[in-house]
């Protein structure tokens, strides 16, 4: 029932260029969380045939979101975010798939929930929280191949990365 490939094949598979593109990082954040939002959101990723190869829930120390969000440090906001990240349990997750980047963003859609259509996860999901917090967001997905690396290796220990193979990708890709 799908063949796993070894942690040592899929570290390298991780950090293969061949692959870049077909890896994404997703964290639902702690609102996403605490609001009961994991399954639906897991749901709209495996609705369009992308495979959850890796998860965990974790509860970021204080420094660890100023790694994550290292680009943003001159932000007005950053620090508000970072103290928001580490203030209890994210849902972390590493997605594959064929344009896994490109689609999973635009499933996340805009940083602004407010201008996100429904339909997205940010549109539909994000509700009066966001009015209130506007760098409250419930998910974050990486942009760039480059990016889902950089954070795919931040979030998770080489030993965590074990993918496998699934016998539902010749209904998807056949
Ligand atoms: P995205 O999450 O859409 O990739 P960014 O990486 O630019 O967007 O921003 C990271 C997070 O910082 C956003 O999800 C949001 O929570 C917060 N953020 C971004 N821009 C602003 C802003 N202008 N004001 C408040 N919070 C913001």
């Amino acid at each position: 029932f799908g063949r796993t490939v070894s942690a040592n094949a899929s570290r390298q598979w991780i950090s293969g260029e061949a692959h870049a593109a077909k890896i994404i990082f997703i964290a639902i954040k702690l609102n996403g969380v605490q609001r009961g939002l994991i399954s639906e959101i897991i749901s709209q990723f495996q609705c369009k045939g992308f495979k959850l190869v890796v998860i965990k829930i974790v509860v970021p120390s204080k420094d660890f979101p100023k790694k994550h969000y290292h680009d943003l440090k001159e932000r007005p906001f950053f620090n508000g975010l970072c103290d928001f990240l580490s203030s209890g349990p994210i849902v972390a997750m590493v997605w594959e798939g064929e344009g896994v980047i490109k689609y999973g963003r635009k499933l996340i859609r805009a940083t602004d929930p407010k201008k996100s259509k429904p339909g997205t996860i940010r549109g539909y999901l994000a509700i009066v929280l966001i009015i209130l917090f506007p760098c409250k967001n419930i998910i974050h997905g990486s942009d760039r191949p480059e990016t889902a690396k950089d954070e795919i290796n931040l979030w998770f220990k080489p030993r965590e990365l074990v993918s496998y193979s699934s016998n539902a990708e010749k209904w998807i890709y056949g």
